[in-house]
C-alpha cells in the first residue's frame, strides 16, 4: 500500500469548534447508551485481535513530536503509531512504562520517523454493516467529538467507532482514530435506524460534506479502512452505506457532496 506524505498542522481550538459543538444535532448520535460498567480496554493480544498497521506518512528524519493523547490511547499504541519504543516514550516523559495515560495529556515522542494508522480487528460476527458519517464541522478530532458527545449525555463519549481526521487540531490529514467503543467492541451511538448502532460499524469523517468534499487523504484512508473491515467481517458492498441511506434515518449525513462514485471505485480497485 502506498504511503502518503502529509503534514500535521497545528490549529488551536477556535470559535468554530464551539459553533460545531452546538450544531452536533446535525449528525450526532441518536440514542443514549449507558453500559452497566465501564470496563477497561482489553489488550489486543489478550482479546485475540489482529493489529493492522499502515503508514500514513513517509519516514522522515527522526524528530521529536508532541502528541496530545486521544480517547483511550495507550503507550503501547503510541509506540506502534510512531515506530518508537514504549520505554523511550516513558523515559522522555518521566513516567513509568506501564503508566495509564489520560485524554488531553501531552507527551513528547522522541525520534519519531513516521506515523502509522493502527486498526484492531477483533473476532466476532456482530458487525454486518458499515455506516459512513460526517461530523458536519470544519474541524475535529476524536477528543473533541468524545467530549462533545459526553457532554450531551452519551456516557461512553464518541458515538462512532472510527474517526478520520482532516488535518485540524494537530491531527494528521487522513489519520484514523479508533474510538473506545471499537477498542471495547461496544455498540455505537451513531445511527439508531435499522438497528445500526448494534450491527453497524460507524465511521465518521471530519468535515461538512453538505458544502465541501473530503480531502484525498481522508478518502484514501476511508477506502483502506472499509476494505480492511469488509474483508475481515465479510460485509458485502451493498451493506456499506451512508447514514442517510439507512431506511428510517432522517438525515442528510454524510452530506450531498460526499463522493460516493469515487469511493466505490476505490473499493473495487485491487
Ligand atoms: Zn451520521
Amino acid at each position: 500500500m502506498a504511503s502518503i506524505a502529509v503534514g500535521f498542522p497545528k490549529l488551536g481550538l477556535s470559535f468554530l469548534a464551539l459553533a460545531w459543538v452546538m450544531s452536533l444535532a446535525a449528525c450526532g448520535p441518536q440514542t443514549a447508551y449507558r453500559p452497566p460498567s465501564e470496563p477497561g480496554a482489553p489488550a489486543p493480544a489478550a482479546s485475540g485481535a489482529q493489529v493492522l498497521e499502515e503508514n500514513l506518512t513517509v519516514p522522515s528524519a527522526p524528530h521529536d513530536v508532541v502528541h496530545e493523547v486521544g480517547p483511550m490511547e495507550t503507550l503501547w499504541r503510541l509506540a506502534k503509531m510512531y515506530g518508537v519504543s514504549v520505554d523511550d516514550i516513558a523515559r522522555t516523559n518521566h513516567i513509568s512504562n506501564n503508566a495509564v495515560i489520560k485524554i488531553g495529556q501531552k507527551l513528547t515522542i522522541p525520534n519519531a520517523r513516521s506515523f502509522r494508522n493502527m486498526v484492531y480487528l477483533y473476532p466476532g460476527s456482530q458487525w454486518r454493516y458499515i455506516i459512513v458519517h460526517h461530523t458536519a464541522s470544519d474541524i475535529g478530532s476524536a477528543t473533541l467529538v468524545h467530549r462533545a458527545h459526553h457532554d450531551r449525555g452519551f456516557w461512553n463519549g464518541i458515538g462512532y467507532h472510527f474517526l478520520i481526521d482532516n488535518g485540524s487540531l494537530g491531527k494528521g490529514d487522513g489519520q484514523i482514530e479508533m474510538s473506545p467503543r471499537w477498542v471495547k467492541q461496544q455498540d455505537g451511538a451513531h445511527c439508531r435506524a435499522g438497528g445500526m448502532n448494534h450491527q453497524g460499524i460507524g465511521i465518521a469523517l471530519v468535515g461538512n460534506f453538505s458544502i465541501e468534499q473530503p480531502t484525498p487523504n481522508q478518502l484514501q484512508s476511508l477506502a483502506t479502512l472499509i476494505k480492511t473491515l469488509s474483508r475481515h467481517y465479510q460485509i458485502p458492498s451493498n451493506r456499506i452505506m451512508g447514514h442517510r441511506d439507512v431506511a428510517g434515518a432522517n438525515t442528510e449525513c454524510p452530506g450531498t457532496h460526499f463522493p460516493w462514485a469515487k469511493l466505490r471505485r476505490s473499493l473495487t480497485a485491487p
